[in-house]
């Protein structure tokens, strides 16, 4: 199985760079950050706050979710709700709690397997989720740059402090796994930067 992990901060350019390595690679590309937006969605939805653990870990374990170019929750199109600001901040916490990760892990591990391989994205893709991906990239762009590319959707603070959460979490926080190949993209074309990815390739 071929797996290709892309791991970065907030608007390091990972969506954009993996969806176009899947391109060239003629590989399904998976945005990992979408599972746990959808299981955010669920919880604000259903008013279950991000201390609750418990609850959390079974409604990640419950809810039906397909993956793909539209996103659903229990069956309805939530692609677009996925992106709201509310979705955004209660994400991170969210996405801290234990027993959810270890869930979406494993629907992660499932949805590549059952595809014969997959372009990943996230934040513990290499560290976690496929330690034996044939490439493992990180992504890093200038502050500045991240936040310019964010704009339209989440504030400066916003960004900053998902970037935190994520960054200091006990559970799988981000970090660049130790044989990934980091790579800044501030001022790079996506051409350019896929290039380099796919000369990793053996
Ligand atoms: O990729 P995106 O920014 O949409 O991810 C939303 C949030 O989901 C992240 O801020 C992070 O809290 C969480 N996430 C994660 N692990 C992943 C992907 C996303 O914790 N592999």
């Amino acid at each position: 199985m071929r797996v290709i992990a892309i791991d970065g901060p907030v608007g390091s350019g990972k969506s954009t760079v993996a969806k176009a390595v899947a391109g060239r690679l003629d590989l399904p590309y998976m945005e990992s950050g979408a599972m746990y937006r959808v299981v955010a969605l669920a919880a604000v939805r259903r008013g279950i706050d991000p201390s609750e653990p418990d609850a959390l870990t079974a409604l990640a374990t419950e809810v039906d979710m397909q993956i793909g170019d539209r996103v659903t929750l229990d069956g309805e199109d939530v692609t677009d709700e996925l992106r709201a600001p509310e979705v955004g901040r209660a994400v991170s916490a969210v996405a801290a709690v234990a027993g959810v990760r270890t869930e979406l892990v494993r629907r992660q591990r499932e949805w590549a397997s059952e595809r014969g391989g997959a372009v990943m994205e996230g934040r513990d893709i290499g560290s976690v989720v496929f330690p034996d991906a044939e490439v493992k990239v990180f992504l890093t762009a200038s502050a500045g740059e991240r936040a310019r590319r964010r704009e339209l959707d989440e504030t400066a603070d916003d960004l900053a402090r998902r970037d935190r959460l994520d960054s200091t979490r006990a559970v799988s926080p981000l970090i660049v796994a130790q044989d990934a190949v980091v790579i800044d993209t501030t001022g790079r074309s996506v051409d350019d930067v896929v290039d380099q990815i796919v000369a990793l390739l053996s």
